[in-house]
C-alpha cells in the first residue's frame, strides 16, 4: 500500500488522537492493529462499513473474483479463500456481480473462477464484468499477476469459453498468468484442487501477501429468503458424495397416444439434511442404457469381464463413463490411438465437427473410426459420466423431505436407436423403491421475489413447467399474497396437459390468477406460449407495470428467444 499517496480520512481531534496513539506503538503493535482493524472491517463489525465487498483494492493485495451460475465457481472461490487463509495470507472474495469494475485497474493479484453456460455464454452474474473486461474501457496492466480457473462442460463445443476469453484478454492487457489457466469439465473437483494447490504454492513461495484473510459472507440469493450458508452447511452430500434417495412415486404424465413421454418422479430426501429452494435443481448420477453398453463392448471387441480400476469393464461402462454423448475431446483422444486421416480432418473443421457430434455416441465413434483399444485405452478415451440436473418441481415447505422431478424420456433414432442416459435411468432402469444418487444444485438467479406480494408471470412449456409447480406450491404453503400467472404449452391438450388437475385446483382456489395454455398440435396452425402472451399483451403489460417478475423455463434455444422477442 503506497501510504504516502493516501489522504487519511481523519481531521481535527481524531487526527491528533491518532497521531498520539501511533507515536506510542511499537512496529509489531502497529502491524497487529492494522490486521485487527482489517479483520473487523471484513467481518462488517466496524461502524459504517458495508462489508469487504466495498473495500478499496489498495487495502488488500489479492482478489478472488468468481462468476457463478449454479454455485460451483462460488464454492471453489470460498474453498480457495480458506486454503489461503490457512497459510495466513490476505485476500478478499468477490462475486463478479458485485465487483466495481473501476477497481480492476488497481488489482495486483487477481484470481478468476468463472463458469461457462451452454454454448459459450457467461453466467448472468458475470455478464457485465465480461463486457467491461472485453470492451474498450478495460485498463492496461503494468504489474498484474493473475490466474483463471474455467468451469464448463465438454459436451459443448465452446467449452470454457468465458474463462478462455477472460484469460486471453487479461494477458492482452498486460497481465501475467502466474499459473496457467485450467479448464474443468463438469466433474471439476480434482482439476480445481490441482489449480488451487498451484496458486497456494505460488503465493507462499513469493510471500506476496500477509495477515488475515478477509472473506465476506456468501451473499443470499436474489430473494434472500434463506441464507446460502444455511442451505449449504454442513455439506454432507454433493456430486462427489451423492445421497441415495428412495423413489417414492413414479407416474407417467402423458396420456395414451402422446408423442411425449414425461414422468413425474417423487424422491425422498429424508435424513439427508439436503435443503433447497424453489428454482434449485436436483443432480442425478445416471447409468447408461444396458443395450448401449453391450453395443460398445461388441464394437470395441473387448471382454466385459476385464478388470480396470478394480471394476469390470462392464461396470465401468454402465456406471462410470459417458457413452450416450461424444465430445471433441473424446474424439481427439480416440484419434490419438486411431490416427485416422478422416477423423483428423474432421477435428480441424469446426462446422463439420459440430454436425458430426450432434446425435452421435461412443458406438458411432467406434464404428466410424475403428481401432483396437485395450480396456484401459478405451476408458482413458471416454469422458467420466457427468451428472445431469433437473429443475425441482416441488417446494420443501409443501413437501418436507421430498424432491419431485418432471422428466421427459429422451429417445430418438439417429443412425441407430438412441436413449438419453439420465432420463431413461429414471424412466426405465429405476423402479419405485429403488434409490437414485442425488445432490442439490443451487440456482441463485432463478428465485421467487423476496417480496411475497409481488406478482409473478411464469412461462414454462413442456417440462419447463417443473420449477413453476415448485413456485406455486411454495407461494401457497407460505401464504404469499402475490398474484400468479402461468403460460403453459405442449403438443396436445388431451394427452400432454402436465399437472392439469393441480393447475385447475389452484385456479379454483384463486392461487393461480390466470392460466393460459398453448396446445401446439391441436390446430392446423401451431400455437405457442408466445402467441398467448401476445394475445394478452395489454394485461401482461399491466402486470409488468405493477412490478411483476417474469420467469421463462424450457427450451432455451428456440422457445426462450421467441418469448423474449415477443416480450
Ligand atoms: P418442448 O419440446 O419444449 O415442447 C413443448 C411445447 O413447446 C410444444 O408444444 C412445442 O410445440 C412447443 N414449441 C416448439 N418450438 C417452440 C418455440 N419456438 N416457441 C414456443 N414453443 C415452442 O417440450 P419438452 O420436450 O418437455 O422439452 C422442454 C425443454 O425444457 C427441454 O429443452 C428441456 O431441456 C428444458 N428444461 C427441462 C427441465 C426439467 O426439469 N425437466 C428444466 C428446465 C428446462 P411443437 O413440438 O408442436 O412444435
Amino acid at each position: 500500500m503506497a501510504e504516502t499517496n493516501m489522504q487519511p480520512p481523519f481531521s481535527g481531534i481524531a487526527a491528533d488522537q491518532l497521531k498520539d496513539i501511533t507515536a506510542r506503538l511499537s512496529g509489531d503493535q502497529a502491524l497487529w492493529l492494522s490486521g485487527y482493524f482489517y479483520g473487523l472491517h471484513a467481518a462488517k463489525q466496524l461502524p459504517g462499513v458495508g462489508g469487504v465487498l466495498q473495500a478499496s483494492v489498495s487495502e488488500v493485495p489479492l482478489t478472488i473474483l468468481y462468476g457463478s451460475q449454479t454455485g460451483n465457481s462460488k464454492s471453489v472461490a470460498y474453498k480457495l479463500a480458506e486454503k489461503i487463509k490457512d497459510k495466513g495470507l490476505t485476500g478478499k472474495v468477490v462475486d463478479m456481480n458485485d465487483y466495481p469494475v473501476k477497481d480492476l485497474k488497481n488489482e495486483k493479484n487477481l484470481l478468476i473462477i468463472v463458469s461457462t453456460q451452454g454454448e459459450g455464454d457467461p453466467p448472468v452474474s458475470a455478464e457485465e464484468f465480461r463486457e467491461f473486461l472485453l470492451g474498450p474501457r478495460a485498463p492496461k496492466f503494468a504489474d498484474l499477476k493473475y490466474s483463471v480457473l474455467a468451469l464448463g462442460d465438454k459436451s459443448y463445443l465452446n467449452f470454457c469459453q468465458t474463462g478462455i476469453e477472460m484469460d486471453e484478454r487479461l494477458q492482452a492487457l498486460g497481465g501475467k498468468a502466474v499459473v496457467t489457466r485450467v479448464d474443468c469439465d463438469v466433474d471439476f473437483h480434482d482439476d480445481a484442487d490441482r489449480w488451487m494447490t498451484s496458486i497456494v504454492d505460488k503465493l507462499t513461495a513469493s510471500g506476496s501477501a500477509n495477515g488475515a484473510l478477509a472473506v465476506s459472507q456468501p451473499s443470499t440469493g436474489s430473494n434472500g429468503s434463506i441464507n446460502a450458508a444455511t442451505l449449504q452447511s454442513p455439506v454432507l452430500y454433493d456430486r462427489k458424495r451423492p445421497f441415495e434417495a428412495a423413489i417414492l412415486e413414479k407416474i407417467q404424465l402423458n396420456g395414451k397416444g402422446s408423442i411425449k413421454e414425461t414422468y413425474h418422479i417423487e424422491l425422498s430426501l429424508e435424513n439427508s439434511g439436503l435443503k433447497y429452494e424453489p428454482g434449485d435443481s436436483l443432480g442425478i448420477l445416471p447409468s447408461n442404457p444396458e443395450r448401449l453398453v453391450y453395443e460398445a463392448l461388441h464394437h470395441s471387441k473387448l471382454d466385459a469381464s476385464t478388470v480396470v480400476h478394480q471394476q469390470t469393464l462392464f461396470e465401468n461402462l454402465a456406471h462410470h463413463y459417458e457413452l450416450t454423448v461424444v465430445t471433441r475431446d473424446v474424439l481427439q483422444k480416440h484419434n490419438g490411438y486411431a490416427e485416422n486421416a478422416e477423423l483428423s480432418a474432421l477435428l480441424l473443421d469446426q462446422s463439420k465437427l459440430k454436425d458430426y457430434l450432434y446425435g452421435r455416441d461412443a458406438v458411432d465413434m467406434l464404428k466410424d473410426f475403428p481401432v483396437q483399444h485395450t480396456a484401459e485405452t478405451f476408458l482413458d478415451t471416454l469422458r467420466k459420466l457427468p451428472p445431469r440436473v433437473y429443475s425441482i418441481a416441488s417446494s420443501l415447505t409443501a413437501y418436507p423431505d421430498e424432491a419431485h422431478l418432471t422428466v421427459a424420456a429422451v429417445r430418438y433414432t439417429h443412425g441407430r436407436y438412441k436413449e438419453g442416459a439420465a432420463s431413461t435411468h429414471l424412466a426405465d432402469r429405476l423402479k419405485k423403491e429403488d434409490f437414485a444418487k442425488v445432490f442439490i444444485e443451487r440456482n441463485e438467479f432463478f428465485k421467487l421475489p423476496v417480496d411475497s406480494d409481488a406478482p409473478v408471470i411464469m412461462i414454462g412449456p413442456g417440462t419447463g413447467v417443473a420449477p413453476f409447480r415448485a413456485f406455486v406450491q411454495d407461494r401457497e404453503a407460505r401464504g404469499a399474497k402475490g398474484k400468479n400467472w402461468l403460460f403453459f404449452g405442449n403438443p396436445n391438450f388431451a394427452t400432454d396437459f402436465l399437472y392439469q388437475t393441480e393447475w385447475l385446483q389452484y385456479l379454483k382456489k384463486g392461487l393461480l390468477n390466470h392460466l393460459d395454455v398453448a396446445f401446439s398440435r391441436d390446430t392446423p396452425e401451431k400455437v405457442y406460449v408466445q402467441h398467448k402472451l401476445q394475445k394478452r399483451a395489454r394485461e401482461v403489460f399491466d402486470w409488468i407495470e405493477n412490478g411483476a417478475y417474469i420467469y421463462v423455463c424450457g427450451d432455451k434455444n428456440k422457445m426462450a428467444s421467441d418469448v423474449q422477442k415477443t416480450l
